[in-house]
């Protein structure tokens, strides 16, 4: 967890055990009464001699000498966990980690995570602000060419599913634009998904701009950005680097990039080459 706070919101858990309970409680190693009704108090705290806990599957409620509980409480008694804990449990035993989420994200929190400084990130304009949830969330500026700020995407979490979000009804761009004076000096730019591995490679010195997401290349705006340049897509091993793969090779057959506003056509990219990464772990 590094940390982190994972929490599930009690919508989510609710809407994702209902009908599932007997998964939950099987993986809790609560025995089924085979035929019987009873079974002998699960709970640590009742010394149960002769069987009088039931699971009803139609209340759906736990029923005993000692107490009658819902499913949450039943995972709090067994597991040992607050309700928070519980919600989590269900998540995890029912195989939904998507309904995982995290608290927040700090700028100390992704430097750390993303072996970034972060003097280097403040220098790139990321801010920490507190989001509409009143958790702590990093404001990513995308700049134009000449440095102006054209659209912010929010980091709400260090990971997970959807840990970054663009404002709503936001157009998307490039992330690193102000930045491609770099990549036409060396003649080549490498496209990644997102904004961390650009930061990455620009701390590295390496020219790089970034994707607002692998679904987020756009031939015709992508093309012109990135006329007369070598570029290297790199490619991660998952669905999302799948379809960015996708994309970028059908950008490469593009023989030119589209028209400008002015009809005057621009540049062609000189050539796409895919990078495979593979699975890596610090
Ligand atoms: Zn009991």
């Amino acid at each position: 967890m590094n940390g982190e706070l994972e929490f599930v919101t009690t919508a989510d858990a609710k809407a994702a055990v209902a009908g599932r309970e007997r998964e939950i409680l099987d993986a809790l190693g609560v025995p089924r009464p085979n035929g019987k009704t009873h079974i002998c108090c699960p709970y640590a705290g009742h010394t149960d001699k002769h069987p009088s806990w039931r699971w009803d599957e139609k209340k759906c409620m736990a029923f005993c000498m000692c107490s009658k509980h819902d499913i949450f409480a039943v995972i709090q008694e067994i597991a040992g966990v607050d309700f928070a804990g519980a919600k989590v449990r269900i998540a995890e035993i029912l195989r939904r980690p998507d309904l995982i989420r995290r608290e927040g994200c700090t700028l100390l929190g992704y430097a750390e995570r993303k072996r970034l400084p972060v003097d280097f990130l403040l220098g790139l304009g990321v801010r920490e602000t507190i989001g509409k949830f009143g958790k702590p969330q990093l404001d990513i500026p995308y700049r134009n060419a000449s440095g102006e700020t054209i659209a912010v995407r929010h980091r709400i979490a260090l990971s997970g599913k959807k840990h970054t979000l663009s404002e709503k009804n936001a157009r998307q761009h490039l992330y690193g634009l102000d930045r491609l004076a770099e990549a036409r000096a060396a003649g080549y730019v490498v496209v990644v998904d997102g904004e961390s591995d650009a930061q990455t490679l620009w701390h590295a010195r390496r020219p790089a701009v970034g994707l607002p997401g692998a679904t987020g290349w756009n031939a015709t705006r992508d093309a012109a950005a990135l006329a007369e340049l070598m570029v290297f897509v790199v490619v991660e091993p998952d669905e999302a680097g799948a379809k960015l793969a996708q994309r970028g090779r059908a950008l490469a057959n593009r023989p030119a990039g589209a028209p400008g506003a002015t009809g005057r056509r621009q540049g062609s990219i000189r050539a796409v080459a895919a990078l495979q990464c593979r699975p890596y772990r610090l």
